[in-house]
């Protein structure tokens, strides 16, 4: 059996390697639009790689898989992260799980993974063919595929899986148009959120460990470090934010108010415990000099003029009814969005192949037999943290075994 593997990234090589585990004589042709195989990978976690996450303290697999939670809830079942790190160490690539909960390699480089997948496709005979990028896939007359490539090639295969991953507009999916597919419409998700000319900006470079963000007048929100780059607001928080609110927000325009809880889960009613307290134990010294250690002291000056509050006021001049305020502004601290940040440090798509097209158990196509599809390309993503390249590994590993089930 000729199996053809289109897009050579995490859930194609996995899927790739996994095959000729299970079917050592099958055929495996992996195609790449790219000159490289995985360059994707190469460049994840920063160059580190974060290939998966321990799971612990996930509330819920919907909380981390925005889009795809039912599918990657049964999925897990048959390859888990649990399974996919005993696999790369067994692999010999030695992992380490942060206190965050991200896995990374011991060496800290993603090259270790993706030239271990590689030395594992080519001693297991796995074909792989660079520059070649499918334009159409044809159902053909004598059963299985016909892939047609934009270099003028065409390959027949009797069994084809498409890992082509994500793509945020919908002409990257224009070669499944044959297929007759449901398609959920591509926009990205992961990214930074742009706020202009916000005086927030010059704060750029601080971190606040543990915030809360929300969208007003929704139910997204999130919490986690908050960044302060130079052209609005990033860091895990709000990639998280922006991943709930992918589509919400490309509906909008990337216009949106964002809400700012500079105390994390505190409530409005216990910061103004804590301020009190603060004021009680610090009367005669100026508010600039007496704050949370969550805080740098510029961050501190910025919500004091945000509250209204001169630097120099004495904590026992402000009173209840200012101590209130400030609580109220600090858990609450609105500021403008006017676009997202186009910059790809963790960027992948939310949309895709719709997951109504597929057997769940198997990934096979409903409507055209011996037709998988596993990864980003499908309407499945996550948030940061590792869970994305899990997804690939856990569909690469569902997709194998699938097809070497088949009777
Ligand atoms: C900068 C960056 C950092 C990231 N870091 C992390 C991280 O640390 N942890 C994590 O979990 N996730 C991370 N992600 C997300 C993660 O990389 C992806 O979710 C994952 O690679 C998806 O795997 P995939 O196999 O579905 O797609 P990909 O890895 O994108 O592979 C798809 C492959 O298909 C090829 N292709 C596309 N179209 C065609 C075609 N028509 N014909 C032939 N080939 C084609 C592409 O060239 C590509 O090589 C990161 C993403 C980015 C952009």
């Amino acid at each position: 059996m000729h199996i053809a593997i289109i897009g050579a990234g995490a859930a194609g090589c996995f899927a790739a390697v996994n095959i000729m585990r299970m079917m050592p004589t099958a055929k495996v042709t992996v195609f790449e639009s790219g000159t490289r195989p995985l360059a994707k990978v190469a460049v994840t976690g920063g160059g580190r790689c974060n290939l998966t996450n321990s799971f612990l303290g996930v509330r819920s697999v919907e909380s981390v898989y925005p889009r795809g939670h039912r599918l990657m809830k049964r999925l897990l079942k048959e390859f888990s992260h649990e399974d996919a790190y005993r696999w790369f160490e067994e692999a010999g690539v030695r992992l380490v799980t942060q206190d965050d909960q991200c896995v990374f390699p011991v060496s800290q480089d993603a090259m270790q993974i993706v030239n271990t997948l590689l030395s594992m496709m080519r001693n297991s005979g796995v074909g792989i063919l660079t520059g070649h990028r499918a334009n159409a896939i044809l159902e053909s007359a004598e059963g299985g595929y016909d892939i047609l490539f934009t270099n003028g090639c065409c390959r027949h295969a009797d069994c084809v899986v498409v890992t082509t991953g994500g793509s945020p507009r919908l002409s990257g999916l224009s070669m499944l148009s044959t297929l007759g597919l449901d398609i959920s419409e591509p926009v990205p998700s992961l990214f930074s959120l742009s706020l202009g000319n916000d005086p927030i900006t010059a704060l750029t470079g601080t971190v606040v460990g543990d915030v809360f963000v929300a969208i007003p007048g929704t139910r997204m929100r999130a919490s986690g470090p908050l960044l302060i780059t130079h052209w609005g607001l990033s860091g895990p928080a709000v990639l998280k934010l922006s991943s709930y609110g992918a589509r919400w927000l490309a509906e909008h325009d990337y216009r949106a108010n964002i809400s700012i809880n500079w105390f994390g889960d505190a409530n409005e009613v216990d910061v103004a415990g804590m301020l009190s307290a603060m004021a009680a134990d610090n009367p005669q010294k100026q508010l600039h000099s007496v704050f949370s250690r969550r805080f740098n002291s510029r961050l501190w000056l910025f919500l004091l003029g945000r509250c209204k509050m001169r630097p120099d006021m004495r904590w026992a001049e402000i009173g209840s009814k200012g101590l209130n305020r400030m609580a109220a502004m600090l858990t609450n601290d609105i500021h403008a969005v006017s676009g997202r940040c186009r910059t790809k440090d963790e960027f992948v798509t939310c949309g895709g192949v719709a997951l109504s097209n597929l057997n769940p158990s198997t990934l096979e196509c409903r409507h055209h037999p011996n037709l998988y599809f596993a990864g980003e390309v499908l309407d499945v993503d996550a948030v940061t943290g590792g869970f994305n390249l899990q997804a690939a590994w856990t569909m690469g590993y569902v997709v194998a075994k699938s097809i070497s089930l088949r009777p």
